[in-house]
């Protein structure tokens, strides 16, 4: 019987597989890109243990996917000489949710904000779990390429059980056949299994066969002169990289030899980022390659935190491939290729912004929020004025439909101007017509607005732009030492007055104020209240408000 060979799925497994199943997603072809890059993942991590001179089970001279189809039979069957998997890798990757992107699925499909799966299931793809949109049965056969290992067989119909037997006959490496649903036959067709190699996995890195004839080019694009790459080649290699379903917005394609070897290509995505992107412990989507051998998949350090959004990959040459997974995430070489590359990405956005404003805008909108991160993440001055660029904000001297950055404010600042402005408010309208703004206002200086509670925490840490301080008009306001000329009609006051006004006022904010002066900054408002830190003393007031319940 099979008591001992039959094992649930986790919970959360189940949950995943039984939306799979039901899908009615229009885009079931995507499964054979899910296990071709399974088998490709496979197989690079073999690739790589072999390169380390780790022991491994009938080494391959040429490591490829062979993928077979058979109409009468209705099986659509994908073989890889990969790693393989043990007993407990099977269990452990199969029948339990390990993997990033399912996980945000069904943390997305709990949270309920998702609404729709068919959706859901475009966005993160489903890795594995996918074939059973197709499949009725999934039988998986595995050998470990350790020496020494087994063969088993994996196999379920994707209802809550699976079983697992040893088998005897298993090549090292990874067999997977679909036995699929009468409705999804078309899969067992060769012609479509090749348009959808074509569609999804022209890049995938090792020859894949379709019933022994060669289905991909497998030429690494990011090896390519970029002059060379047209506009679809990139969208297809971005869709590739990415695991998503959008287009780049913006595409970096660089080359350099000095001051380190580096292929990159990057995208930023045309889509506005995930919750799962916004994330602080997100991963990033930019493999790490060196030679065309895959290093790290989703290489953390290679660039820096606020630039996770990024996708794409980077190669270079100056990697040592014996070095360790643990050591390469903080070499001084990661290091170095982390500054590079993220100097290069800043001139590439800062490009943008001069020579593409409008989509530099809108990009901005989108995806603002990661490069004040990257102000108050960075260490060092120069890194957080070298970020500040990207900065877009609504000014007094534009319509509120056009921003500006700060080298170009800069660029209008009169030579009496020492400091750049800002002022921040809820709201346009509460800006303009704010007490603070008006002294400068009618001094004609111009004024940054910031709206976001991020945005005076960031001037706060950047204090300096190009040499110039960055003040806020409150404390501008505070530290005015105009004295005021009570001669004259204007102050509609006299000296004594005014002076009998001010401590009547001290008398009764007793305790509560610092002090009360007269200026001479204000028409339209008859008084304002200032504090020394007005941006931490507004920050703290809205965590007080907002923490009660
Ligand atoms: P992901 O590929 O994102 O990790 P999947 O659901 O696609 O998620 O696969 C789950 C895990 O199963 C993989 O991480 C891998 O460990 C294992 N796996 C899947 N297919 C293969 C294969 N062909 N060879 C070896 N391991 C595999
Ligand atoms: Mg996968």
């Amino acid at each position: 019987n099979d008591e001992g060979k039959t094992y649930e799925f986790q919970a959360e497994t189940r949950m995943l597989l039984d939306i799979v199943a039901k899908s009615l997603y229009s885009e079931k072809e995507v499964f054979i890109r899910e296990l071709i890059s399974n088998a490709s993942d496979a197989i690079e991590k073999a690739r790589y243990l072999a390169l380390q001179g780790k022991p491994l089970d009938s080494t391959e001279a040429t490591m490829k996917i062979h993928i077979t189809t058979d109409k009468y039979d209705k099986t659509l069957t994908i073989q890889d000489s990969g790693t393989g998997m043990t007993k407990e890798e099977l269990v452990e990757n199969l029948g339990t949710i390990a993997r990033s992107g399912s996980k945000a699925f069904i943390k997305q499909l709990q949270e309920g904000g998702g609404g729709d799966p068919q959706n859901i299931i475009g966005q993160f793809g489903v890795g594995f779990y996918s074939a059973f949109m197709v499949a009725e049965k999934v039988e998986v056969y595995s050998k470990s390429r350790l020496p020494g290992s087994v063969g088993y067989c994996w196999s379920s119909d994707g209802c809550g059980r699976y079983t697992i037997e040893e088998s005897t006959d298993v090549e090292p490496g990874t067999k997977i056949i679909c036995h699929l649903k009468l409705s999804c036959r078309e899969f067992a067709d060769e012609q479509t299994v090749k348009g959808v190699i074509r569609k999804y996995s022209s890049f995938v890195g090792s020859p894949i066969e379709v019933n022994g004839e060669q289905a991909n080019s497998i030429q690494p694009l990011w090896l390519m002169d970029p002059k060379e790459v047209s506009a679809e080649q990139h969208d297809e290699f971005y869709r590739y990289v990415s695991s998503s379903y959008d287009k780049p917005r913006f595409t970096l394609h660089y080359r350099t030899d000095a001051p380190i070897d580096l292929r990159c290509v990057l995208y930023i995505p045309e889509g506005k980022p995930g919750l799962f992107d916004l994330h602080q412990g997100a991963q990033g989507s930019v493999a790490l390659y060196c030679r065309r051998v895959l290093i790290m998949n989703k290489a953390e350090n290679v660039v820096p935190k606020w630039l996770r959004f990024l996708k794409g990959v980077v190669d270079s040459e100056d990697i040592p491939l014996n070095l360790s997974r643990e050591l390469l995430q903080d070499s001084a070489l990661i290091r170095k290729l982390r500054t590079v590359i993220q100097n290069r990405a800043i001139r590439f956005l800062y490009d943008k912004s001069r020579k593409e404003a409008e989509s530099y805008s809108k990009f901005f909108g989108d995806y603002g929020i990661f490069i004040k991160e990257g102000i108050l993440s960075s260490q060092e001055q120069v890194e957080k004025e070298e970020i500040a660029k990207l900065i877009l904000y609504e000014t007094s001297a534009l319509p509120p439909t056009q921003k500006t950055t700060l080298p170009e404010y800069i660029g209008r600042m009169t030579a009496d101007q020492r400091d750049i402005y800002y002022l921040a408010a809820p709201s346009r309208e509460l800006a303009e017509s704010s007490p603070y703004y008006e002294s400068l206002k009618k001094r004609n200086v111009e004024v940054l607005f910031c709206y976001e509670p991020y945005d005076e925490v960031v001037f706060m840490q950047l204090r300096d732009f190009n040499s110039k301080k960055i003040v806020s008009v409150e404390k501008e306001m505070r530290e005015d030492k105009d004295a005021v000329n009570f001669g004259d009609a204007e102050s509609g006051l006299r000296k004594s007055e005014a002076d009998e006004l001010m401590n009547w006022m001290k008398s009764i904010l007793t305790g509560r104020c610092w002090g009360v002066k007269a200026t001479s900054r204000l028409e339209s408002h008859p008084c304002v209240v200032t504090v020394e830190e007005m941006g931490a003393a507004r920050h703290f007031v809205r965590t007080q408000f907002t923490q009660i319940p």
